[in-house]
């Protein structure tokens, strides 16, 4: 990669090539924004045009052969011949192709990372990535760059120059038997594309080194230390909002240490940086003991909306906040104060999916973006049905829940994400959905199927009456089929350290009472004492860094990393309930 050549030492060459970049980045980012809204006008048409794309490039693959790709003339063909998949029906095929390099046996094109998958809902899995397929991503990731662009300028004053701070990190690419990397979607972006390695140098405070470096806290460290030296910092963006809130959180504990770092211009030393990264980053830095100063006296008031205090340009902060991430965003707003979070976009290792084009309208709503794969969508009344119907991009019906099905230019063909999306209103053809839930995320004991977010709401409210409202940390929840009648037990981590125990009774009562609002199945199968009252138990502080870090020891990636909603693994149910301080154990009568 080009090393970073900056102010006195940037030849003419250099400023010019950076401007042509930045005018192209921007001509190519309002270019993807038009052509987008352009797609959505013809989104059928692009769909089958896309289909039809896939299978003639993939026909003579043995894949495409067995199927007889060839000879598909139509959508309704390829659904008749082709059945609905998961990543099942793929395993031992990919795991083979990591192991030989033998890619035709499913795509035309090589493999140019085994994209691995966060791993926190079950087993890993290795998703293919071919250069065609990362161009889907990246189109989508200049529409979101020509957002951001229209998004911010106007409310704030900035010069050409405005940067960002982006809390991302690539971890340590690893090498499958056939030498081929292996490693997360983002990691491989960020070590792999030059345009990337561009746009990071240009448009961002850190340093592209510093997104090179494995170890997140580390790299956190670093972003935080050059986003600080920037007043006039434009926007925030990371790719969750976890990410964004372990940024701050790093920032709320090691503020002492940054705030030396810019007074003296010289890298912590206790920092485990790499030595030539380090006398890279420190030949950036000079002195800077105003900036120092201007910063103590912000966090030494406090850090209950920092972010526009330290950085009064701020105009927004971009990280997914849905799904998982909904309990982030809340977590958040403390340090954000009244700078709006915008939830920019949906998508997958198998596949980009959606971009939000209305960042400030709740719930975020993701416009399906149809040249990025062919979508179809099942109704969420027959997700459980032996060959459920599928309905086309153009045909869903406002209001209505459905699981999103991709065949993607990867190899991967009419797969079950295990997404469940609502439809809440059209762009021109193309669908706007909310994202609901994740399948394998249901609590479902005898049928009753109680999601992720109907837990969510009822958790937030409840912990309202404990203690005068408590901030949650984490959580999670499991099927307890120990004993019946079964029943959910919920583990919640909070903020507040209590004198004396706290009042779960009154939690669970009014959890309970949300949920019968939310799914009236639950409540008839608890009236008929077919479910146990549920339980809540709070678990002490850290406990869910401890299980995150086990989670990453065994394979999970940080940059994706996503706390799962509910625990499968029995060892890890065995260390929540070592980790227990508190619970309510007589169980309640409807
Ligand atoms: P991964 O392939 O590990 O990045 O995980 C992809 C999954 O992350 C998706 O299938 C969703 O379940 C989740 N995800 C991605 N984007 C969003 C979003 N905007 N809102 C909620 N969940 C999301």
């Amino acid at each position: 990669m080009k090393k970073l050549v900056q102010g006195n030492n940037q030849t003419i060459f250099d400023r010019i090539s950076d401007r042509l970049f930045l005018l192209m980045l921007r001509y190519l980012a309002q270019k993807a924004l038009k052509n987008l809204q352009k797609d959505t006008a013809n989104a059928a048409q692009i769909q089958h045009q896309v289909l039809r794309d896939i299978l003639k490039l993939q026909k003579n693959t043995e894949y495409g052969k067995k199927y007889n790709f060839g000879a598909i003339k139509s959508v309704a063909d390829f659904q008749e011949k082709h059945p609905l998949t998961t990543y099942e029906d793929y395993r031992s095929l990919i795991e083979n192709i990591a192991n030989t390099g033998d890619f035709n046996q499913l795509v035309a094109e090589p493999i140019i990372l085994f994209q691995e998958t966060a791993g926190t809902t079950g087993k890993t899995k290795l998703i293919p990535r071919t250069k065609r397929l990362f161009s889907t991503y990246q189109k989508a990731v200049q529409a979101v760059v020509g957002l951001t662009e229209s998004y911010h300028p106007e409310k704030k004053e900035y010069g050409t120059n405005y940067r960002g701070l982006a809390f991302a990190n690539a971890e340590a690419l690893k090498f499958t038997p056939s030498g081929v990397p292996r490693g997360t979607g983002s990691s491989g972006g960020l070590r792999q594309s030059k345009f990337v390695q561009n746009l990071l140098r240009l448009k961002y405070t850190s340093h592209p080194s510093v997104f090179l470096i494995s170890d997140y806290r580390i790299a956190y460290y670093c972003h935080l230390l050059f986003g600080l030296l920037e007043p006039e910092l434009a926007y925030i963006t990371a790719n969750f909002a976890y990410n964004v809130l372990q940024a701050l959180q790093t920032l709320e504990k090691m503020w002492p240490q940054l705030v030396n770092d810019i007074q003296s211009g010289q890298i912590d030393q206790s920092l485990a940086l790499d030595v030539s990264i380090r006398e890279e980053l420190q030949s950036y830095l000079k002195p800077n003991p105003a900036r120092a100063e201007a910063l103590k006296t912000e966090f030494e008031k406090g850090f209950k909306a920092i972010l526009p205090r330290i950085w009064s340009q701020l105009s927004h902060i971009q990280c997914i906040t849905t799904g998982s991430m909904q309990l982030y965003k809340k977590n958040l707003q403390f340090y954000a104060g009244d700078i709006p979070i915008y939830s920019h976009g949906y998508g997958a290792s198998e596949s980009w999916i959606g971009v939000n084009l209305e960042p400030e309208k709740e719930p975020a709503g993701y416009l399906i973006t149809p040249h990025a794969a062919f979508f179809e969508f099942i109704p969420v009344e027959e997700v459980d049905a032996d060959i459920p119907t599928t309905i086309d991009l153009t045909s869903l019906s406002v209001g209505e829940s459905y699981e999103i099905v991709v065949t993607t230019v990867a190899g991967l063909y009419r797969y079950r994400l295990g997404d469940v999306l609502k439809c809440l209103g059209y762009y021109n053809q193309s669908p706007i959905v909310e994202f609901l839930y994740r399948q394998g995320s249901l609590l479902n004991l005898t049928g009753e199927k109680v999601s992720e977010n109907t837990i969510f709401t009822a958790l937030t409210e409840a912990i309202k009456l404990l203690d005068n409202g408590c901030q949650i940390v984490d959580y999670t929840t499991k099927m307890e089929f120990s004993s019946l009648p079964w029943r959910y037990v919920i583990y919640i981590e909070v903020a507040q350290i209590f004198a004396s125990p706290p009042n779960l009774k009154l939690c669970q009562e009014k959890m309970e009472r949300v949920i019968y609002d939310l799914n009236r199945r639950y409540l008839k199968l608890r009236q008929a004492n077919r479910i146990g009252s549920l339980e809540l138990k709070l678990v002490k502080n850290g406990t869910f860094e401890s299980l995150k870090n086990q989670m990453l020891l065994q394979g999970a990636s940080h940059s994706q990393f996503k706390m799962p909603r509910l625990i499968k693994n029995s060892d890890m149910m065995d260390f929540l309930e070592s980790r227990v301080i508190y619970q309510f154990n007589k169980l309640l009568e409807c």
